[in-house]
C-alpha cells in the first residue's frame, strides 16, 4: 500500500469498472479541492453501503435483512423467478409492475473472453431453489454474454418439468437492461416466450 496518501486514493479509485488512471487522478485531485464535509460525505456512503447492505442468501438481492423482502413476501408469485445478471438488474424490473414473481441474481454472465466460467456465476444457489418452481424467465442482457448465459440455463433446465422463458425482444440486440425504459421492458416482460 502507498504511504503518500494522494497516490493512494489514485490507485483505490483506478480500481473500480470504468475508471482508468487518468480519471482516477482527475477524480482525487476534485476531491483534494472539495469540502472537507463533501469528501467525508462521500467516504461515509461508501462505509454505511459495507456495513449496512448485504446479498440476499437466497436471491442476491441487495437487502439490508436476510432473506431479502421480495423472497420473504408471501404474496409474490412463489412458482416462477426471473433470473438477471446483476442484483441492480432486479429493480428497473420492479418498477414496471409487470412481473410478481421471485428472482435470482447470477452474479455476473458467462463470459470466454473473459475466463469467466460457469463456476463463478451462481447457478448453484438458482438450481437449489427449483422446488414448486413452473416458470424461469431469463432476463440477462440481449447481447453475446447474455444470450449465452441464457442459452447454458436453457441446457441446465432442459430435464426439468420448468417452463423457461426469455423477454422479448422488442430489446434492442446489444441493449444493457439497466438502461432499457420501463415501457420495453414491461414489454418485453409481458411478450416473453419460451426457450
Ligand atoms: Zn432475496
Amino acid at each position: 500500500m502507498s504511504t503518500d496518501p494522494l497516490g493512494r486514493l489514485i490507485i483505490e479509485l483506478s480500481r473500480l469498472p470504468g475508471i482508468g488512471p487518468k480519471t482516477a487522478t482527475r477524480l482525487a485531485h476534485h476531491l483534494l479541492r472539495s469540502s472537507d464535509d463533501d469528501a467525508r460525505g462521500l467516504a461515509d456512503a461508501i462505509i454505511e453501503v459495507k456495513e449496512k447492505l448485504i446479498h440476499c442468501s437466497t436471491c442476491n438481492a441487495i437487502t439490508a435483512v436476510d432473506p431479502c423482502e421480495i423472497c420473504s413476501d408471501p404474496d409474490r408469485d412463489q412458482t416462477r423467478i426471473c433470473v438477471v445478471e446483476e442484483p441492480f438488474n432486479i429493480q428497473p424490473i420492479e418498477r414496471t409492475h409487470e412481473y410478481h414473481g421471485l428472482y435470482h441474481a447470477l452474479m455476473g454472465v458467462l463470459s470466454p473472453q473473459r475466463g469467466i466460467g460457469p463456476d463463478q456465476i451462481d447457478f448453484r444457489g438458482l438450481m437449489s431453489r427449483l422446488d414448486g418452481i413452473q416458470e424461469i424467465i431469463v432476463a440477462t442482457n440481449p447481447n453475446v454474454e447474455g444470450e449465452a448465459t441464457a442459452l447454458y440455463l436453457a441446457r441446465l433446465l432442459r430435464d426439468k418439468d420448468i417452463l423457461v422463458s426469455r423477454l422479448a425482444f422488442g430489446l434492442p440486440i446489444g441493449a444493457d437492461l439497466e438502461f432499457v425504459d420501463e415501457v420495453t421492458l414491461a414489454r418485453s416482460m409481458s411478450g416473453r416466450r419460451a426457450v
